[in-house]
């Protein structure tokens, strides 16, 4: 288990009752513990080739923008609809109830560029799931994913298609 795993903090009952809410907040205010996140999600992807990170709105952005800088790499941020200009690539995906949106200004991404995916929670998968078609149809090559957190009782990696590395720091 990784020294930050502390400063990660499980709220009963949030945002709705029976759900256990991992909140990444503290580990965000703890400057070395957020430096040893930033170091453990880099550690696999340095030789990777990485050329963009694509981080998921909102909390994948904190974790994505730091992790393009370690790596050296530009940051390219997938948005909820509506908060981008146009011209923009979308993709739709289903949510428990509902649907979502994701979006990435049209030309973020070069074809043939190498993507590293990031976000800080897996959970049903069906997010990182959309970034990853959202990627595809830039024609884009995904080197693969890092999160922070994996929820293993919802079974989100069972969604994660291709076979590229799909990195989780902490698993619940
Ligand atoms: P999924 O699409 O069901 O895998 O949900 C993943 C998305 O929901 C991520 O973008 C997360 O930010 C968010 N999410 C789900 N559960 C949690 C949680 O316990 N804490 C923080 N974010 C969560």
């Amino acid at each position: 288990m990784h020294a930050f795993a502390g400063l990660i903090r499980a709220v009963p009952d949030f945002p709705r009752s029976g759900v256990l809410f991992r909140d990444i907040t503290p580990l965000l205010a703890d400057p070395r513990g957020f430096a040893g996140c930033i170091a453990a999600l880099a550690a696999p992807w340095r030789e990777a080739g990485v050329q963009a990170v694509c981080g998921i709105e909102a909390r994948g952005f904190i974790f994505g923008a730091a992790l393009a800088q370690a790596l050296g790499a530009g940051f390219v941020p997938l948005r909820k609809p509506g908060k981008l200009p146009p011209p923009v690539l979308a993709v739709d995906y289903q949510l428990e109830y509902g649907s979502d949106r994701l979006e990435a200004r049209s030309d973020a991404l070069k074809p043939g560029e190498r993507v590293l995916l990031v976000d800080d929670v897996l959970a049903t998968g069906g997010t990182l799931a959309a970034a990853q078609a959202l990627i595809s149809r830039f024609g884009a090559e995904l080197a693969g994913a890092s999160v922070v957190i994996e929820l293993e009782a919802l079974c989100g990696r069972g969604r994660w298609s291709g076979g590229q590395p799909l990195h989780a720091l902490l698993r619940y």
